[in-house]
């Protein structure tokens, strides 16, 4: 396993626009549960693809939000784990340009990342379907999150929707574009807790590939593209991203010192 980092760390110390692909994995070591995971206990009777959808939100508004409030809150009293800093500690030291994600919780952006696109929206913000006015999601938390009520906009009373995207809601086309950019000209995508069974971030991994991108994916389950990648970490995120990390910035350190 110490042999696969030190892979892992020597492509991502060489590489020139290394890019990261995370998903749900990433956050589960910070107690949140994977968005569209049944079983976890914490959905109780309920199922994710059922609930969180465009249609549910606009049909039968206070079964959505029951579901998302329990969500909302978990995401907000969450704190950044060590994958996360070890992720945003690569991109300060300029080995990780970008960072892309499927998460919706922020964590990343927490932990110090910036430039993060974020393919699945976020839970952070909020936008009146009204009047489309955005808000930020702690303005409406005692109101929201702690007394249970639906969110309205102060200036038109229409509800507030979560810019987390929904089943049945197309993904944020500038964010797509953004990610798919980033990819396209990448030469090395690690892909962090990710399972890659949700389309379209599924499909960045090919697009990668096909640019003879090189590969990395640290993640506890398998993936498809587990037959086509140059180094696969089956461990947990919160362990091996920073023993990765710490590999990384060391060998550049090493290298910067051997060219004075
Ligand atoms: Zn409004």
């Amino acid at each position: 396993m110490d042999e696969l980092m030190q892979q892992a760390a020597q492509l991502l110390a060489q590489a020139q626009h290394a890019v990261a692909l995370t998903g749900a994995g990433l956050s589960t070591p910070s107690g949140i549960p994977d968005f569209r995971t049944q079983d976890t206990g914490l959905w109780e009777n309920y199922d994710p693809m059922e609930i969180a959808t465009l249609q549910v939100f606009r049909r039968r508004p206070a079964d959505f939000f029951k579901w998302i409030r329990v969500l909302a809150r978990q995401m907000f009293d969450a704190q950044p784990n060590p994958a996360h800093y070890a992720l945003a500690e690569l991109q300060q030291a300029g080995c990780l340009p970008h960072i892309i994600t499927q998460n919706i919780d922020g964590l990343q952006q927490r932990a110090g990342a910036r430039h993060v696109i974020e393919l699945h929206g976020d839970i952070s913000t909020g936008t009146c379907v009204g009047c489309y006015t955005t808000y930020r999601s702690l303005d409406f938390k005692e109101e929201f999150i702690d007394a249970g009520r639906i969110p309205t906009c102060p200036r038109c009373h229409s509800i507030i929707k979560p810019n987390a995207i929904l089943f049945g809601e197309a993904l944020p086309v500038r964010a797509l574009m953004a990610a798919k950019r980033a990819v396209a000209n990448c030469d090395v995508l690690l892909i962090a807790g990710s399972s890659l069974e949700v389309a379209p971030a599924a499909d960045l991994p090919m697009l990668a590939r096909s640019r003879q991108a090189r590969l990395i994916i640290v993640n506890q389950g398998s993936t498809y593209m587990d037959d086509y990648c140059d180094v696969l970490i089956r461990d947990d995120v919160a362990l091996a991203l920073p023993a990765i990390a710490a590999q990384c910035l060391s060998g550049r350190a090493a290298d910067r010192f051997s060219l004075i």
